[in-house]
């Protein structure tokens, strides 16, 4: 069984429908969605800009400086800024979606239960009663889990300890997109939530090496396989240093990985495990059993 455990429903870039023909053209069983992060189409960044920021944001001398670029990106309404927009295809800008819309996923799991589950996107960003919505949308069948991204809503980890204190007593794993600094304290979380299972999204960006030792030591930690802004090579690395078996495959469909026809390609990903020098018991664990056995389905 292979299972996508990270992609977005962004039903302007791919429909349902289409994304379902995806997976019956590259074999994948079941695809876990998260509600699209952005208000306006995202376009892609160029191969090198994620190149550069792949190689700065591995180095802990250099991500710094990494950290400083990505404050350029936006402006204070989460529009892309013009200085950008060169490294981005088809030079456009685009906006920052603040509260996620969870309504799409769930309608998404009742009409094709069977394909798809879903992942709670929450902000505690200006949101009171984010822990009412964590209830709320966890009674949606399908609802498998919580995603956080604290650097695309700015906010310190800290602010997320009545999230990760639920989902820890509820058993539901959280996975995490970290940012820089503060929005990225991946140490502080894993400890003082030892129960809680934590997927570290794109391999543990923007951390990447520093923070696998954790995630081959800790019990409940995890990486996805997911962005463009990994690659064939980098996933190489990233699974011989946290083990195969703590390694999930994802997308981050449909964003990145325009085929020739401007249509997702769903098979860029897959290939790159497919080709991994590792076993095949665990080649299928990275493709779907690892998560399957961490969700408990
Ligand atoms: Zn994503």
């Amino acid at each position: 069984m292979v299972v996508d455990c990270h992609a977005h429903l962004d039903e302007r870039v791919l429909s349902l429908e289409m994304l379902s023909g995806k997976m019956d053209e590259e074999g994948i069983d079941r695809v876990v969605l998260i509600p699209r992060i952005t208000e306006t189409v995202e376009p892609e960044k160029s191969a090198v800009l994620l190149a550069v920021q792949r190689t700065m944001m591995n180095s802990s001398l250099l991500r710094p400086a990494a950290a400083a670029v990505s404050t350029t990106f936006y402006d204070e309404y989460g529009a892309l800024r013009p200085l950008w927009r060169p490294f981005t295809q088809g030079r456009q800008g685009y906006i920052k979606s603040t509260e996620p819309d969870n309504e799409s996923v769930a309608a998404a799991l009742e009409k094709m239960p069977e394909r798809f589950w879903g992942w709670i996107f929450l902000t505690p960003r200006d949101n009171p009663n984010v822990i009412e919505d964590l209830e709320r949308w966890r009674a949606v069948p399908g609802m498998i889990g919580v995603k956080v991204h604290p650097y695309w809503h700015h906010y310190p980890m800290r602010e997320l300890s009545g999230i990760a204190q639920r989902a820890e007593e509820l058993g539901l794993p959280l996975l995490i997109h970290l940012g820089f600094g503060a929005q990225g304290a991946y140490q502080w979380l894993a400890e003082t939530y030892p129960r809680l299972r934590i997927i570290f999204a794109h391999a543990g960006m923007p951390f990447f090496k520093e923070m696998w030792p954790l995630v081959r030591d800790h019990a409940n930690a995890y990486i996805d396989l997911s962005s463009p802004h990994l690659s064939e090579r980098f996933v190489r690395i990233a699974v011989a240093a946290v083990g195969p078996e703590k390694c999930f495959y994802g997308t981050d469909s449909p964003y990145g990985f325009s085929s020739a026809t401007g249509v997702y390609d769903y098979g860029v990903i897959k290939g790159w495990i497919e080709r991994l020098k590792i076993t095949d018991r665990e080649r299928e664990g990275i493709l779907g059993r690892n998560f399957l056995r961490m969700v408990g389905a």
